[in-house]
């Protein structure tokens, strides 16, 4: 991508939001709000601040349309230099939040900051929370057996009111047209408002995608590893190592055998051209 393109600041169309979503102008009989996205490596996120986050995601199920939010963190940047599929992914997303410190920091140094940094956990959270005040379903798609079951049960605990309406873990590996027809099947039956999906990256946000049209589904999310921490089958970075950006330093420290070749051999390269596109950004920027 070009250099002048790299900090895009875009004014995109979007599906008619909720009447929560103050901001709003007519166009055509259609209402559209801005939206405002920073390109960072190819991928565009949302400069959104959390609290419009959720006030967007609040909007969809009123929209009687199909969303995905998608979480970016630099692994997934790294992935989408790689694969044009997945990049199309975050780029078609309705809500991609950053959700790891290094991408604030380069936006920063773009001179087109990131307002923060939103995790997959907090809008994990933020949704229950909305499901549990609405009484809409939720459906936990993935992760390794009986994970799910244990993390909707925690969620039932956590958020008084809500309603896991359907639970699936598929098989690990690559899914059969077969199984992706019965997995689609299993959650237009359950009817759900929120779909949590747990294959990992870009498998969960790809699945999503692919299938969106069919699911009938407001609010479909990648979620990673959020289910397994809700079944506290895995634990949280403390809070000073998700501040200073090391959070994949203890998930390295946790699970070295799986993830070194992913932290040191994929994101670290992926991290420099970050910084170097960010810092000539700026540098057209100021010119
Ligand atoms: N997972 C799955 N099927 C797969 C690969 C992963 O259900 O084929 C689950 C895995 O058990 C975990 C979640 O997806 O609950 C996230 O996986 P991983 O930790 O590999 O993803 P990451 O968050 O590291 O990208």
């Amino acid at each position: 991508m070009a250099a002048n393109t790299a900090a895009l600041t875009q004014m995109e169309r979007m599906p008619a939001p909720g009447a929560m979503l103050t901001s709003s102008v007519t166009h055509g009989g259609t209402s559209v709000r801005a939206r405002r996205r920073l390109d960072l490596s190819g991928a565009l996120i949302d400069q959104i601040e959390f609290e419009d986050a959720v006030s967007r995601i609040r909007s969809f199920p009123a929209s009687g349309q199909e969303h995905q939010i998608v979480t970016v963190n630099l692994d997934f940047l790294s992935i989408a230099e790689r694969d044009p599929h997945f990049r199309d992914t975050i780029n078609r997303a309705d809500l991609a939040v950053a959700d790891g410190m290094p991408l604030v920091w380069a936006s920063r140094l773009t001179g087109s900051p990131l307002p923060e940094r939103i995790t997959g956990v907090e809008l994990v959270d933020a949704c229950c929370e909305l499901a549990a005040e609405t009484g809409e379903g939720v459906f936990l798609l993935g992760a390794a057996p009986g994970v799910a079951e244990q993390a909707a049960q925690r969620m039932e605990e956590l958020y008084t009111g809500l309603k896991v309406v359907g639970i699936y873990a598929p098989p690990f590996g690559a899914l059969s047209a077969q199984e992706n027809e019965l997995i689609v099947e299993r959650i237009r039956a359950a009817k759900p408002t929120y779909l949590f999906v747990a294959l990992g990256a870009p498998r969960q946000d790809m699945w999503i995608r692919a299938h969106l049209g069919q699911l009938g589904v407001p609010v479909c999310m990648g979620v990673g590893c959020v289910l397994d921490l809700l079944a506290g089958k895995v634990n949280r970075a403390p809070q000073w190592m998700q501040r200073m950006g090391l959070e994949w330093a203890y998930r390295l420290c946790q699970e070295p055998r799986r993830l070194w070749r992913r932290y040191l051999v994929n994101d670290l390269p992926t991290l420099g051209r970050l910084v170097l596109r960010s810092m000539r950004e700026r540098r057209v920027r100021a010119d």
